[in-house]
């Protein structure tokens, strides 16, 4: 018997509905308990209830009876999603190699120990074993700093963004900073140049025009209030054309004269001329302090190959000024990331051997043939796992270096690029499901979509085979 609304169906559904300390002396619950602990387990089954009061997960309690054995199966799905590890590994085949929102450069090996090391164990991070006193924590990777760069000294904070704000806070303090119009980059992620000063305390003077700036520019700018002049790597973006920008030889011979420091904000900023591994060249930071910056700041995880960091190297006195700003306190790093750094450091040493055992810089030099035969091992084992429901070709691509170096130069690679069969309507959405699919896979693959398919740019992919394990695992999107 049943009335039109369900109401009566409803209310004998509740009624079988148990209470939490029925539920707590059944079998499946202490597992849960035992297992999970009380306070997940009590705070889960209560959600879980209010869930089946307002209706959902109907079958429990169809019958007129409550199914405990069916509670206890969802109970320990809830369980296992609510604990399932949130930060996880995926397989980055967008093409891009230092990609920001996949966690940009990939450690070293040794970094990797290092960094367990100091995790596992006490260390002498601010400890002078010699003297038994205290010590600086930057001096593990300030000495490496200087002699990889020239600069007579060097300070470490939390990224390039901290390294920019310490810099400008500490020497323009309600005061003026002069940069070109051409430099007032926006990079992803909410860093502006104008917000920073901004926070920084300083006032911004824009010198120029977008597309050309002269040191006469700078020049008249230059008044009582000034306290800097700044060049900012134009990361991602480059203006061609009718242009004009300033050196910075120039530009630190001009703020000398006037008794100012010339600082630069490096962006990606490498130590290495990346032209000796075959790849175009991104400003190092030892030319820039050979050219007379006083002070150059670049991150550590982006071409340097390391942990996020922001390096500041330069001028001693201006190096300690950077260090006594109560600022640097809260910007300062963890032994975590110093013991990874150190070790990424002291490769350098070693020039010869960067290209092999970094991997950021390795994945940069792969070759396309090295990448195409990658492409060519995996091509059946993707088409058996599509099943005739896509077509794949190996095409030709261009990676990206990422996170804003060398914006205009690509390097040569090839994908794998899938496209789902079938009519011309809805094909942008059946290629958003197989992308989807990819993602569902139990090491996500994540690629990018173009013109309508799915590319995977197998460049960042040295074991073709990590990728062949997934693919019986696929769960294809259902027709549509
Ligand atoms: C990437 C970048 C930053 C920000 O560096 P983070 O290490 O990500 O904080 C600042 N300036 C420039 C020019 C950059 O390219």
């Amino acid at each position: 018997m049943t009335d039109p609304s369900g109401t009566n169906d409803m209310a004998a559904a509740h009624a079988a509905i148990p209470s939490v300390d029925r539920l707590l002396r059944s079998a499946q619950l202490s597992a849960a308990i035992a297992r999970h602990g009380r306070p997940l387990t009590l705070e889960t089954v209560r959600v879980l209830l209010e869930e089946i009061r307002a209706g959902a997960h109907a079958t429990l309690s169809a019958s007129g009876s409550f199914d405990e054995a069916g509670f206890g199966q969802l109970l320990a799905t809830r369980l296992a999603e609510l604990l399932a590890p949130s930060q996880r590994r995926v397989l980055n085949l967008t093409g891009t190699i230092l990609h920001t929102n996949l966690g940009r450069a990939l450690l070293p090996a040794s970094a990797v120990r290092a960094l367990a090391d100091a995790a596992n164990e006490p260390t002498n991070l601010e400890f002078d074993l010699g003297s038994g006193r205290r010590g600086e924590r930057d001096r593990h990777v300030s000495r490496w700093l200087c002699r990889l760069t020239g600069a007579a000294s060097a300070t470490i904070v939390n990224n390039n963004a901290a390294a920019v704000l310490l810099m400008l806070n500490t020497l323009g303090s309600r005061r003026e900073v002069i940069v070109s119009r051409g430099e007032l980059i926006e990079i992803g992620g909410a860093f502006r140049v104008p917000d920073i000063m901004a926070r920084a305390g300083c006032r911004l003077v824009e010198v120029g025009t977008t597309n050309r700036t002269h040191l006469s520019d700078y020049a008249s700018a230059i008044g009582p209030r000034t306290a800097a002049l700044m060049k900012v790597h134009t990361s991602n973006y480059e203006i061609v054309g009718f242009t004009a920008s300033v050196g910075e030889t120039a530009l630190a011979k001009l703020a000398h004269e006037h008794d100012l420091p010339l600082i630069s904000d490096l962006g990606s900023g490498t130590l290495v001329d990346l032209e000796r591994y075959g790849l175009p060249h991104e400003p190092t930071a030892r030319e820039m302090i050979a050219r007379g910056v006083d002070l150059v700041s670049f991150s550590g995880d982006k071409l340097l190959g390391g942990p996020q960091a922001g390096l500041i190297v330069g001028r001693e006195d201006l190096i300690e000024r950077l260090n006594r700003n109560p600022m640097k306190r809260a910007l300062r790093v963890d032994k975590l990331r110093l013991a990874a750094l150190e070790a990424v450091l002291r490769l350098y040493a070693d020039p010869d051997r960067l290209a092999t055992e970094l991997p950021a810089l390795r994945l940069l030099c792969r070759q396309a043939d090295a990448i195409h035969a990658g492409a060519l091992a995996l091509k059946p084992a993707l088409e058996t796992a599509l099943g005739g429901t896509a077509e794949v070709r190996i095409v030709d691509c261009h990676s990206q270096i990422g996170s804003g170096a060398l914006p205009a130069d690509r390097l040569p690679s090839h994908a794998l690029a899938i496209r789902p069969l079938g009519t011309g309507r809805h094909s942008g959405r059946r290629v958003e499901a197989l992308a989807a699919a990819f993602r569902e896979l139990p090491l996500p693959v994540i690629g990018r979509i173009q013109d309508d398919e799915l590319l995977f740019d197998l460049r960042a992919l040295e074991d073709p085979a990590v990728f062949a394990g997934q693919l019986p695992k696929l769960r294809l999107p259902a027709a549509r």
